[in-house]
């Protein structure tokens, strides 16, 4: 059973009483005020938590306790005397006049208790312990504040905004109640949340043509999510949401198995990554599915590891679903080199050794890896390889003939960011020796330049130089 009721009380242009000059009872004065009541405050003397107040002529201060007539044509009574027997008093006084009083920290005295308050907009939450443990419903508040979307009060303005026009063009109370879970929880939403103002607007009128009372059919569409280097503490706040918002999840390995956690309870999860008996899914297999689960009015989430835009594919997946006229957004992410440069502690631009960082990969194609070595040793700046532990003699070789010393330091960092991260370091001229620690492990990239050095103690040195 609930020990109170939570309701919301309309206190705009409504008298409420104050009765304290403690800074608790400056506190409850704010409170009203951000409610539009009109605020007295009574007592002899206030804590200087009033100033600002008093200053801005916010308040009607009355510097003497109340004897009950105060409490006539009063809406609510606050009571924070800072003295238990006046409290009492004072809760006695309101009650005959038939006020509802809030006693700080008394909930016994209480008709009504104050909840933590998480305050966007026309959004606004109340937390209540039953008035037994504050300090936990501001805990519980401050979770609240940090789980929703920054822009929830502009998604509460944009529902207002459209109200009545739905409600004129969809008379079906259920119908519309689904139109507007579908609009909430959907691409339109999203937008809103992510500040794309003009698109929401526009696909909000979209939506509005084709509803009428016939089921509306709703757009699906596609988010392309960076998922970071596998850490869910590394998620971005708009990667979570748009977990929490989608029908489907399309993942693979690099996209960590502790980041799908956070997906949807009854969101359909697809594996579309290699798998040792199987193929793995080619990109045109990828690509299909996205679009069919859009066409079928799904919020689909392509997730991937790290950035979707650094050796990702992203770039192919969104022109894919752009051509097929699917909605689709991406959401960046902590790409694996800057993550496993932090883990390391190695920083990939520092005053003293490199003004400039490159991220290439060490895929090869046609047996070459497929960067201008020479250019990237001319200008002296870190060099972070993605994808090429295994080609690991290659890198070596081609960095040695553009003039890189055999003495610069290299760092691997394997599974950065996760339980079993890894960390060697070593020099260029032992780098095979360096890789070989990690081969057939898992995840892994190569920082090469001065800064490598710079790695955390804790770091496995593994030099193994032959020659
Ligand atoms: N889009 C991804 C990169 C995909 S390419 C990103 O932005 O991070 C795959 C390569 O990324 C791997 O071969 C490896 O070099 C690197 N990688 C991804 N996750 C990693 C991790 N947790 N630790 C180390 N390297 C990682």
């Amino acid at each position: 059973m609930m020990k109170h009721l939570p309701t919301f009380f309309a206190l705009s242009g409504k008298t409420a009483l104050v009765v304290g000059g403690t800074a608790a009872a400056a506190q409850r004065a704010r409170t009203l005020l951000a409610a539009g009541a009109r605020v007295t405050v009574m007592a002899p003397e206030l804590d200087v938590a009033f100033d600002d107040l008093q200053r801005l002529g916010a308040i009607a201060w009355q510097a003497r306790w109340p004897g009950g007539e105060e409490f006539e044509g009063v809406a609510l009574g606050f009571v924070a005397s800072g003295d238990g027997v006046r409290d009492a008093e004072t809760a006695a006084l309101a009650r005959a006049a038939r006020v509802p009083v809030n006693v700080t920290d008394r909930p016994d005295l209480s008709d009504f208790i104050m909840p933590a308050i998480v305050d966007r907009g026309d959004v606004v939450i109340g937390v209540s312990t039953g008035g037994g443990a504050p300090v936990l419903a501001r805990l519980v508040r401050a979770r609240i504040e940090r789980a929703l979307p920054a822009r929830l009060s502009e998604l509460g303005a944009f529902a207002a905004r459209f109200r009545d026009s739905v409600r004129a063009l969809v008379s079906d109370v259920g119908v519309r109640r689904r139109f507007w879970e579908r609009v909430l929880d959907g691409t339109i939403g999203q937008h809103v949340l992510a500040g794309r103002a003009q698109a929401a607007n526009e696909a909000m009128l979209v939506a509005l043509n084709r509803s009428g009372n016939s089921a509306p059919q709703q757009a699906g569409s596609v988010a392309i999510v960076g998922a970071g280097p596998g850490d869910p503490d590394l998620l971005t706040l708009r990667a979570l949401h748009a977990l929490q918002g989608a029908d489907v999840v399309l993942y693979d390995e690099l996209a960590g198995r502790d980041v799908l956690g956070y997906a949807r309870r009854d969101a359909e999860l697809i594996y579309v990554g290699k798998q040792k008996a199987h193929h793995s899914k080619s990109q045109d297999e990828i690509n299909a599915l996205m679009v069919a689960h859009a066409r079928a009015g799904k919020q689909v989430v392509r997730l991937k590891g790290g950035d979707p835009f650094i050796f990702g594919r992203g770039g192919e997946e969104i022109a894919h679903l752009r051509q097929h006229g699917i909605d689709a957004t991406v959401v960046p992410g902590i790409t694996a080199g800057l993550a496993c440069a932090a883990a390391a502690g190695i920083p990939l631009t520092h005053r003293d050794h490199a003004s400039a960082v490159t991220f290439v990969t060490g895929h090869l194609k046609n047996g070459e890896p497929a960067a201008d070595w020479d250019a990237l040793v001319k200008s002296g700046q870190t060099i972070v390889v993605y994808m090429g532990v295994s080609a690991a003699t290659t890198v070596r070789d081609r960095l040695l003939a553009a003039g890189l010393a055999r003495t610069t330091p290299v760092a691997i960092v394997e599974n950065g960011s996760r339980p079993d991260q890894k960390v060697s370091t070593g020099t260029l001229g032992g780098l095979a020796a360096v890789a070989a620690r990690h081969a057939g492990g898992g995840p892994s990239l190569m920082i090469i330049g001065a800064v490598a050095a710079l790695a955390d103690a804790a770091a496995e040195p593994a030099w193994a130089e032959a020659s």
